[in-house]
């Protein structure tokens, strides 16, 4: 569902994606792990267009995301991404920032939209917190409404950057349990997470990626306990 293709991407003088390629099934979860400015972050913007790649081809789910006739807020709306940082808008409340693209992009009433945000805010367990602005929030429930945010646009792919690095320790498992819930619930994934036990228990695959290429990529098991590469060796050896 996911096709990426010899993806080149410079930053000026920095090469930062050296032609890597990515294909992902559909209901897969890929797991990406890697050095800091390994690229990561940055093949993840690609897939997207929220990056446009030097050169190179990105197919997601039948659309060509490079070819400029693409109308890319539409081919977006197929791709959901939670980043870091929720992005939650702090004067809306929860279902304002969920229904708001439903509304605004998709152009649902208003009836429309709150129905299908509350059932996204259920589905990431926060119906009862529906009238709550963000700084009324956690910050893993903050991430949980940026998940519902994306669900509620039905993509057929979610990317996730980094979704529990900025919350405290005993918030990560409730944002977590949520992409578990998402994965049984057949959603295709891409996570670049330094949750390794969550990748050993939720991951079909996970893909390592170092200095702009993607270096190994197999089972969890194979990648973490029997990597054939040095790097992915030397990587392994330092996060565990
Ligand atoms: P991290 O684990 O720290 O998030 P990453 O693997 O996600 O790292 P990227 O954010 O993709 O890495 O960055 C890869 C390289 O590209 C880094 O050297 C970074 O400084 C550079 N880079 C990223 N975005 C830009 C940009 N908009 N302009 C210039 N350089 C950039
Ligand atoms: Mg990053």
């Amino acid at each position: 569902i996911v096709e990426a293709l010899g993806v080149h991407k410079h930053f000026g003088h920095l090469h930062v994606l050296k032609g890597v390629d990515l294909s992902v099934a559909e209901r897969e979860l890929v797991f990406v792990i890697g050095p800091s400015g390994s690229g990561k972050s940055t093949l993840l913007r690609c897939l997207n267009r929220l990056e446009e790649p030097s050169s190179g081809s990105v197919t997601v789910d039948g659309i060509d995301m490079l070819d400029p006739r693409t109308d890319i807020n539409h081919a977006r709306q197929r791709i959901g991404m939670v980043f870091q940082s929720f992005n939650l808008y702090p004067h809306m409340t929860a279902l304002g920032n969920v229904t708001l693209a439903l509304r605004k992009v998709v152009g649902k009433s208003r009836a429309e939209a709150d129905a299908l945000g509350m059932a996204a805010l259920q589905r990431v367990g926060l119906a009862d917190r529906a009238g709550h602005t963000p700084g009324q929030l956690s910050g893993g429930q903050q991430q949980r409404v940026a998940i519902a945010r994306a669900i509620a646009l039905e993509p057929r792919v979610m990317l996730f950057d980094e979704p529990t690095s900025a919350l405290d320790p005993e918030l990560v498992g409730s944002v977590l349990e949520v992409m578990r819930d998402l994965r049984q619930s057949g959603m295709t994934m891409i996570v670049v997470s330094h949750e390794m036990g969550f990748a050993r228990n939720a991951a079909d695959r996970v893909v390592f990626m170092d200095d702009g290429l993607i270096v190994e990529q197999g089972p969890p098991a194979a990648i973490f306990e029997s990597p054939t590469q040095e790097r992915t060796r030397a990587f392994i050896g330092q996060i565990q």
